[in-house]
């Protein structure tokens, strides 16, 4: 993606209440050393691929996660919880819990003090089990 795409999409995406919660100002995001794949957009705005903004859509019968069927499958679940993912968070989850944060941290720390073992995390799910 182009950096003028980049800024396109954060201009448009930064209305979400998702993405405000990981960067609370455009500068925020600048100094940010985040390198921007198509699924770290997807997980920073909580748009895309999970069952709740597919079934807001009309494209999912239910918003609700594969795994459990009773939970939304939302950004935050996939990210934080989804048992679809237990194995591929549980590197993110360890770096998090040696500094002494809780599980699962705020999400400006997320992509503040663990940018990276956060995006390898997210760089490694398969959507295709969404
Ligand atoms: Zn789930």
């Amino acid at each position: 993606m182009s950096s003028d795409a980049s800024l396109r999409e954060w201009n448009w995406s930064q209305k979400g209440r998702h993405t405000w919660n990981f960067y609370p100002s455009i500068s925020a995001r600048r100094k940010s050393e985040l390198q921007i794949s198509r699924k770290m957009t997807q997980a920073l705005t909580g748009h895309g691929r999970n069952k709740v903004s597919l079934f807001r859509f009309g494209q999912a019968e239910d918003p609700f996660c594969g795994r459990d069927g009773v939970t939304e499958q939302t950004w935050d679940h996939l990210t934080n919880s989804c048992q679809l993912f237990e194995q591929e968070r549980s590197r993110l989850i360890r770096k998090v819990m040696l500094t002494g944060e809780r599980w699962p941290p705020d999400a400006r720390v997320l992509v503040g003090r663990f940018i990276e073992p956060f995006s390898t995390f997210i760089n490694s799910m398969d959507f295709d089990l969404l």
